[in-house]
Formats: C-alpha cells, sequence, structure tokens
C-alpha cells in the first residue's frame, strides 16, 4: 500500500487539469490584467470569468467577490473591514471561542485597539448556541462572525439562525466556510450571511489565493493599499493564475458536492464505527451528526497524540493530531478545551480527513494498524497502567 493522506482538512493536493490551465496563465497569458493592451485585456476576461464561476457558487453576485491571498486573509479583511468602518455606530464584535486562529488572533488585535470582543462557549460537541448569540448582542454590536463548520472537529454550526438574527438586528454576518465549501451546500442568502470566507488549497486548489464575498451595501474598508485593483477593494497585482484555478476548484467543489458527500460519508462512517468497535477507552469529538462528511477526530485515552502520530506516519499514514494544525506547538487545541475536554484527553486526539482520492481500501488499512499502534503505544505508557488499575480493582469487587 502506498501513502495514505488522510489530513485533508490541512490542505489537498490541486487537481491535475486545474494544476495544468494555471501553467498557461503563467507563461503564455502572462499579462497584468490592469494594462490595456491585448496581454492585459486577456488575462482580465479570464480573471472576470473566474470571479463569475466563485460568485455562482455560493449564490452570489460577481461584483461581491474580491480575490485575496487565501482564508487567512479573508478573514481579516472581513473582521477588520466591518469594524473600521463601522466604529462610530459601534465597538462590540461577537465570536466564538472555537474560531480558526486567523479569526481569534484578528479580534485579539482588534481589542487591543478599542474593540469589545465576546468569545462565545460552545457544548461539549463544540456547537454555538443561536440563542447564545441573541443573548450576548447589544446596542453596540456591529459584528458577528462565526464559522461554518469548525475544521478540527467538523462540528456544523447552525449558521441560517445565527443569520437570521444578525439581519433581525442590523448586525453584519461575517462566515468563514474555508471547511465547508464542497462538503456542504453554501449560498450567502439561504445562510443570511453579508461577508464569507473562502480557501482554494482546502478545495483541491493552489495555495496563496481565496476570496472574501462581501455583501452589496455592506459598509466595509479595505485593509490593502496601493492600487486600485478589485475595484478599489483589494491593492496589489491579481494571483492571476491561482485565480484562474480557484474559480475551477470551486465550480468543481458544487458541480460535484452530491457524489463527493455519499462518497465520504460513507467512508468516515466505516472509519468511525470500525475505530468504536476495536478500541477501549476513546471518545468521538464533535458532533454526532452535524458533523463534516469527512471529519473523524477521536481521543484515545492514557496517549499522547503526537506518539500517535509518529506511529501512523510510519507505516504512511498521514494525519493531524489535537494540537492545532502547528506541529511544533504542544498547546492542546483550543477547540478541544473549549468543547470541555481536559488538556489530558486532548493530548490524546486524533484526526483523520478524508478526501475524494481516498478510497475503502485505505480506510481498511487504517482499521486495521490503528488498534495495534494504540495497544503498544499504551503498553509504554505509564498513565495506562495507573488508570487501569482502579477498574481492575472495581472488576474484583463483583
Ligand atoms: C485553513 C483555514 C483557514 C486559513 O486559510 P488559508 O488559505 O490557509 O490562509 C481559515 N479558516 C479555516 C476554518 C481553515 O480551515
Amino acid at each position: 500500500m502506498g501513502r495514505i493522506y488522510m489530513d485533508h482538512s490541512a490542505t489537498t493536493p490541486v487537481d491535475a487539469d486545474i494544476a495544468q490551465a494555471m501553467v498557461k496563465f503563467m507563461t503564455e497569458d502572462f499579462g497584468n490584467p490592469s494594462s490595456i493592451h491585448s496581454f492585459g485585456r486577456d488575462v482580465k476576461k479570464a480573471v472576470e470569468e473566474a470571479r463569475e464561476k466563485v460568485a455562482k457558487a455560493i449564490g452570489a453576485d460577481a461584483r461581491e467577490i474580491i480575490f485575496t491571498s487565501g482564508g487567512t486573509e479573508s478573514d481579516n479583511a472581513a473582521i477588520i473591514g466591518v469594524a473600521t468602518a463601522n466604529c462610530k455606530k459601534g465597538s462590540h464584535i461577537i465570536t466564538s471561542t472555537i474560531e480558526h486562529h486567523a479569526v481569534l488572533d484578528t479580534c485579539h488585535h482588534l481589542e487591543k485597539n478599542g474593540f469589545k470582543v465576546t468569545y462565545l462557549p460552545v457544548d461539549e460537541y463544540g456547537m454555538v448556541k443561536a440563542e447564545d448569540v441573541a443573548k450576548a448582542i447589544t446596542d453596540d454590536t456591529i459584528l458577528i462572525t462565526i464559522m461554518h463548520a469548525n475544521n478540527e472537529v467538523g462540528t456544523i454550526q447552525p449558521i441560517a439562525e445565527i443569520g437570521r438574527l444578525a439581519k433581525e438586528k442590523g448586525i453584519y454576518f461575517h462566515v468563514d466556510a474555508v471547511q465547508t465549501i464542497g462538503k456542504i451546500p453554501v449560498n450567502v442568502d439561504e445562510l443570511g450571511v453579508d461577508l464569507l470566507s473562502v480557501s482554494s488549497h482546502k478545495i483541491y486548489g493552489p495555495k496563496g489565493v481565496g476570496c472574501l464575498y462581501i455583501r452589496k451595501g455592506t459598509r466595509w474598508t479595505p485593509i490593502t493599499f496601493g492600487g486600485a485593483q478589485e475595484r478599489k477593494r483589494r491593492a496589489g497585482t491579481e494571483n492571476t493564475a491561482s485565480i484562474v484555478g480557484l474559480g475551477m476548484a470551486m465550480e468543481k467543489a458544487v458541480a460535484n458536492l452530491e457524489q463527493e458527500v455519499t462518497k465520504l460519508t460513507k467512508l468516515r462512517d466505516k472509519l468511525i464505527n470500525g475505530i468504536t468497535a476495536n478500541i477501549d477507552h476513546i471518545q468521538l469529538n464533535g458532533h454526532p451528526t452535524f458533523r463534516l462528511p469527512n471529519n473523524v477526530n477521536f481521543s484515545f485515552h492514557f496517549i499522547e497524540g503526537e506518539s500517535l502520530l509518529l506511529s501512523l506516519d510510519m507505516k504512511g499514514i498521514a494525519a493531524s493530531s489535537g494540537s492545532a494544525c502547528t506541529s511544533g506547538s504542544l498547546d492542546p487545541s483550543h477547540v478541544l478545551l473549549a468543547m470541555g475536554i481536559s488538556h489530558e484527553v486532548a493530548h490524546g486526539s486524533l484526526r483523520l480527513t478524508l478526501g475524494k482520492m481516498n478510497t475503502e481500501e485505505e480506510v481498511n488499512y487504517v482499521l486495521e494498524v490503528l488498534p495495534e499502534i494504540v495497544e503498544r503505544l499504551r503498553q509504554m505508557s505509564p498513565l495506562y497502567d495507573q488508570n487501569y488499575q482502579p477498574k481492575k480493582e472495581c472488576c474484583q469487587h463483583v
């Protein structure tokens, strides 16, 4: 068996047809879309076609889309852009404790600059409650920013419900939809969002490009200066080849949605059921049903996620642990902690995120090697021994 990649929430490979189409926009069609001559015009046309595709995929108008350098920039631009433009109206922002750091750190930055931020708690499944959002709203609230689905545990948030609330109160609503494009339907009107972030490299497009949807009429100000590109909303020469790639990736993600979901859900459930049936002392992290079709996240008690990752890697299986996506950081995931999971249990977490190339054979292989690895690591773990004692005593009483 060759190497197995089950870390698609970290990044995905670029589809071959997308990579091929992009090459043309680095070599032949290399013009600057701002140029008046034919070299520029041809590329501008391709950029505008990509914008149409992206807009269509989320039910928006092309004029409401700006291209960015990715999910992180889109989140920054959405939050800082709305905060700056509406600071005379109010200075309060509502978000949640389980957001991506692109949102959390942007909120921290704004707090240092005089804004007030409410970080809403989540339940044990990693779900934000719409009623908590309602309670947090004050006359000073200008923005609500909640992610569509969480990248670590896959929990899908009640976005449409929060969208109705925001609309009722006249508060802008930003949604990080980086993890949901191509996995669940994303429509800006149905969800009631005013701003929405997308990244290309999570949906089989190139890295370093994404887009931000900004609903027409939204009071928003740019965060980059120095050029009139993107109708003065995002300065800097466009990443033309990557924009073409993103356009294709969005179009394909939506066209193949149903078929993908069916396939991913089947593999996901096979993994979840297989792990549950064959390994003791574990817990599934995230919501059992309101869950991304490609996300599996378990905590294995008495062992370290890092050791688990290394052992899996030696078997050629690429996954991710609960220490965020940043290897090197030993802090347990802020998402798992926010769900009320202890440091110890959070450290023993493993995330497997499936993609379109994964097969049932690969899932079977993971199910074959994982119980052995977990058992071996537990045998070496002092925690396992200690924790097993009370259990044995308990049995002796019976
Ligand atoms: C990956 C990710 C981002 C960051 O996107 P980049 O394009 O890598 O900057 C933001 N939010 C979520 C939920 C993500 O999963």
